[in-house]
């Protein structure tokens, strides 16, 4: 049976980019072994305004700084995810929409990105446990993907000292949506070796996955090797998901209580008086698990 790690989730009500004590003391609570950090490109028109950076722009160094609110609890003893940028659709309130690319194939792009991994932890002073980084666009291969993951652990690794976990997560409409997707990957990154398949992995948004392949949910879920699979975010559109969802939860969850490796889920809901109850029903679905980091 698999060992089950639970993340707080980034909820509407927190200060974005912020409250990380709080969201510390609300993970202990719930008894999740990790928080979610937003790791986001330039949002909205208050981040646009502080930082003079464009809608969608890579925060730098300084940008960084005047953004995010270091915290001391966090920093002593925190357990995190930093969950970078997804390439969703922003407004900045005067009209103007913009998209932010993810370029893994663009080497000055990768290089940026990379960057503002490195710059969000070291202001935060704590490295992360784990990064999700999303897809893009059919500009990209898995290839760039890969290579931009290894340049990212590199990296990481010579500014802290170790190595984090790297999850891609599946997004609907980019060029890793489903299960045929995932597998690709997978088979990529294992004939790059194990040590790049110990820190790379998939979390699965099954949300997501659904919403591309419908009655096919479980087959596509079942094509990507169980090993594969190290996360997973669980909702319902954002909310908390039931039984009777046209999602196959029963047999996703049974069969993940099947993995012989830990995982993790973040119970990715937007509010957080729904936390508790997601929470309650993957513990139900899945298993309750131990509330311990296991990256
Ligand atoms: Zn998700």
């Amino acid at each position: 049976m698999t060992t089950v790690s639970y993340v707080y989730p980034n909820v509407a009500s927190l200060k974005q980019r912020g409250g990380f004590d709080e969201r510390w003391r609300l993970a202990r609570e719930h008894g999740c072994a990790y928080i979610e950090v937003p790791a986001d490109f330039i949002k909205n028109r208050t981040e646009v305004r502080a930082t003079g950076l464009d809608l969608c722009a890579v925060p730098d160094r300084a940008a960084i700084e005047k953004l995010y609110d270091g915290d001391s609890v966090f920093r002593d003893e925190a357990h995190s995810i930093l969950h970078t940028e997804p390439s969703l659709r922003r407004t900045d309130g005067y009209g103007i929409s913009a998209q932010a690319p993810l370029k893994w194939y663009d080497a000055g792009w990768r290089e940026r990105f990379v960057q503002m991994v490195l710059d969000v932890s070291d202001v935060l002073g704590r490295p992360a446990d784990l990064i999700e980084v999303h897809p893009g666009d059919r500009r990209n291969t898995t290839q760039d993907i890969i290579g931009s993951v290894v340049s990212l652990l590199d990296a990481y690794e010579g500014a802290f000292g170790m190595r984090p976990a790297v999850m891609l997560e599946n997004r609907t409409g980019q060029c890793i949506q489903e299960g045929r997707e995932i597998r690709k990957l997978a088979d990529d990154v294992a004939a790059r070796g194990d040590d790049l398949l110990a820190s790379f992995g998939c979390v699965l948004d099954v949300q997501q996955l659904h919403t591309v392949t419908k009655e096919r949910c479980f087959a596509s879920f079942d094509l990507v090797p169980p090993a594969f699979l190290r996360g997973f975010h669980i909702h319902r559109k954002h909310g908390t998901p039931s039984v009777g969802d046209p999602i196959p939860w029963e047999r996703i969850c049974a069969k993940i209580g099947t993995f012989d490796h830990p995982v993790i889920i973040n119970p990715e809901v937007h509010h957080k008086n729904k936390v508790g109850e997601t929470i309650g029903f993957c513990r139900g679905m899945v298993g309750g698990g131990k509330p311990s980091p296991q990256w």
